[in-house]
C-alpha cells in the first residue's frame, strides 16, 4: 500500500495548519486535550465551515467538495494536533452526515446537508442507554407510530456534547415483536421538541461535556424517520466502523503529547535533561514508534473506506491500538511527574500546564467509549481472524 500523500493532501495540511497557527497566535482559543469531544465553540465551527472543512467528502451539491477520507483525515488530524475546539460539528461531519447521505431521502439531503456544511447542525448520538452500551440492540426507548408522529418515551445516556447539540441522532425501538436488532429505527430529532429534557452528567475529570437525555411522550415527526424502518441497527454497526476508525482515538492527547516532548528536554535532573536519562529516553522512543504504528493504522482504516470497503476490523484494531496509546501516554506522563501529576492547571507548581491529570483522568474512558477494548477484541477475532 502506498501510504505517501498526493500533492493536494500535501496542500490541504499546510492550509489547516496555517489556519490554526493563526487561530492559536490570534489567542482565539488554547490547545486543549479532548476538544474535539469537549472543546464546544460556535464561532470556530463557523470559521473551519468557511474554509470548507466540513462535510469535506460530500457532494458538490450538498456544499462538500467530493473529496476522500483520506484528506479528511489531514484536516482531522490537524485539528487534533492543535487541540482546537472542534466538537460542535465532529459528529455530524464524521458519521451523521455520511449516514443522512447514504439512507436518507433527498428531502434530508437537502435540507441537512448543506446545513451541516455551514456549521448551523450540532448532532449529538443517541445510542446508548443506561442497560444497554456493548449490547445495543438491547435499548428500551420506544418510538410508538401514532398518526403523523411517532411517540418517544426512553431514556439516552452519555450523549456526548448533549448540552449543546440542535439535534439528536436517535435509535428507538419501532418493532416491538421482532428479535431485537430487527426492530429498531435512526432519527434526526430536532432538540426543541416539547418532552425532550437533559440532565448533565459530571465525568471522573468534572467534564460536563456528557448527558442523560429523557424523552417523554415526544412527538416526533414522520419525517425524521432516516432511511426504512427497522433498519437502524445496521446504520449504527455502520456508523460505528467510521466512529471508530477516527484519528481522535490516538491524537485525542496530542497536547500532552506534545508539552511531554518538551518536557524531558527541557526537565533538568541531576543536571541532565531528562531525555538524556536512557530510561526516560527508551520508554519515549517506544512511545514514538507506538504513535507512527497507530497513525499507520488510522490511514489504513482511512484507505479502506476510501476503496468503498467498510473498515469494520480496520477500525475497530485502530481504535483498540489508538486508545492503549492513549493510556499508555497519560500513565507516562503521570509518572514522570511524580507527585506534581495531579496538579491542575490552576496549580502555580503545575507541569505541562496540568494536562496530564486530565488525559490520565479521562483516558480510563476511552476504552469504553465508542465500543470497549474487549467488544472490539471480539470483533478483530470474529470479523477479522475468522474465530469462532
Ligand atoms: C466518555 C464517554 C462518552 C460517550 N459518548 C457517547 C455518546 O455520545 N453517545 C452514545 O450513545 N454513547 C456514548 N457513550 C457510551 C458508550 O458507547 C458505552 O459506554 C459503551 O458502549 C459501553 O457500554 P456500557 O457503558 O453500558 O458498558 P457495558 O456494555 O455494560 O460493559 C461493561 C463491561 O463489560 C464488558 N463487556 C460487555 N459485553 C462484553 C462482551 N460481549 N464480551 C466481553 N466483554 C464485554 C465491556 O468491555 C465493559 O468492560 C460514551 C461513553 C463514554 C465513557
Amino acid at each position: 500500500m502506498d501510504f505517501s500523500f498526493t500533492a493536494g493532501q500535501e496542500a490541504l495540511r499546510r492550509d489547516v495548519r496555517s489556519f490554526l497557527e493563526d487561530e492559536v497566535r490570534a489567542g482565539r482559543w488554547k490547545p486543549q486535550c479532548d476538544a474535539w469531544i469537549q472543546g464546544f465553540d460556535p464561532s470556530f465551527t463557523k470559521r473551519v465551515a468557511s474554509r470548507g472543512w466540513i462535510g469535506l467528502m460530500w457532494p458538490k451539491e450538498y456544499g462538500g467538495h467530493e473529496r476522500g477520507f483520506v484528506d479528511r483525515l489531514v484536516v482531522t488530524e490537524e485539528m487534533l494536533r492543535y487541540g482546537a475546539p472542534a466538537a460542535l460539528h465532529w459528529f455530524a461531519d464524521r458519521q451523521i452526515g455520511g449516514s443522512i447521505l447514504r439512507f436518507g431521502s433527498d428531502a434530508q439531503k437537502n435540507e441537512f446537508l448543506p446545513r451541516i456544511v455551514r456549521g448551523e447542525i450540532y448532532v449529538g448520538l443517541g445510542m446508548s442507554e443506561p442497560e444497554a452500551g456493548s449490547d445495543l440492540a438491547s435499548l428500551k426507548t420506544r418510538a410508538e407510530e401514532q398518526d403523523d408522529c411517532f411517540i418517544v418515551n426512553g431514556q439516552k445516556t452519555w450523549t456526548s456534547g448533549g448540552s449543546y447539540v440542535n439535534y439528536i441522532d436517535l435509535f428507538a425501538r419501532t418493532d416491538f415483536e421482532a428479535v431485537k436488532h430487527k426492530g429498531i429505527t435512526e432519527f434526526l430529532v430536532p432538540m426543541d421538541l416539547p418532552g425532550i429534557s437533559r440532565i448533565p452528567m459530571t465525568d471522573i475529570t468534572g467534564t460536563e461535556a456528557w448527558n442523560d437525555i429523557f424523552f417523554d411522550n415526544v412527538r416526533v415527526p414522520k419525517e425524521c424517520v432516516i432511511g426504512e424502518r427497522n433498519k437502524g441497527f445496521y446504520h449504527v454497526v455502520e456508523e460505528l466502523a467510521y466512529e471508530r476508525g477516527g484519528m481522535e482515538r490516538l491524537m485525542g492527547n496530542y497536547p500532552l503529547y506534545d508539552a511531554l516532548k518538551r518536557f524531558v528536554r527541557e526537565t533538568k535532573k541531576d543536571g541532565r535533561a531528562l531525555i538524556e536519562d536512557t530510561h526516560v529516553r527508551r520508554l519515549m522512543a517506544e512511545l514514538e514508534v507506538e504513535f507512527e504504528v497507530g497513525r499507520l493504522l488510522m490511514y489504513r482504516a482511512a484507505a479502506v473506506m476510501d476503496e468503498g470497503r467498510p473498515p469494520t476490523v480496520e477500525a475497530s484494531t485502530s481504535k483498540v491500538y489508538g486508545t492503549n496509546f492513549e493510556q499508555r501516554l497519560a500513565n507516562l506522563a503521570m509518572d514522570l511527574l511524580g507527585p506534581y501529576g495531579p496538579l491542575t492547571e490552576d496549580s502555580p507548581l503545575a507541569a505541562m500546564d496540568g494536562l496530564a491529570v486530565h488525559s490520565y483522568l479521562a483516558s480510563k474512558g476511552y476504552s469504553l467509549q465508542a465500543g470497549s477494548t474487549e467488544v472490539l477484541k471480539n470483533i478483530i477475532a470474529t470479523r477479522g481472524l475468522g474465530l469462532k
